[in-house]
């Protein structure tokens, strides 16, 4: 994944820290939970391409199906940036390990950042975060 998405994302995290009227701690748990929500979604739309229910019929399409998928994506971006200080370095160190174990031998990525992969904790979670409320 390339920086200008995470730089993407990190405005996103931006945008939604200035606009939360809740707490940093409840913002990150409503960022973890819209991911069931989304995933929720993908499982409706798959519902509606594949005529799953007769009386709404083939309410939705694939393009929606992936649409969704991409919002659950999207979605785990923002939690993970909300929670990480360095969401780059921490996904692709999660999928280099992930690829390890099903590629041996193979290099899936390199790791995009160089900084620490230091997790918040709420004595250090985001900055951005702490400082919308
Ligand atoms: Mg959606």
């Amino acid at each position: 994944m390339d920086s200008a998405t995470w730089a993407t994302v990190n405005r996103l995290v931006d945008w939604l820290d200035t606009h939360s009227t809740h707490t940093p701690e409840t913002a990150r748990l409503l960022r973890v939970l819209k991911i069931q929500e989304e995933a929720g979604e993908v499982a409706e739309a798959i519902h509606g391409a594949m005529n799953g229910n007769p009386r709404k019929g083939q309410s939705k399409t694939w393009s929606d199906v992936e649409a969704e998928l991409c919002d659950v994506i999207l979605t785990g971006m923002v939690a993970l940036a909300t929670l990480s200080s360095d969401p780059a370095r921490t996904f692709d160190t999660h999928l280099s390990h992930v690829a390890e174990r099903s590629l041996p031998g193979e290099t899936a990525c390199t790791p995009s950042s160089t900084s620490s992969t230091t997790p918040n904790t709420p004595s250090t979670m985001s900055a951005r975060t702490q400082a919308s409320t």
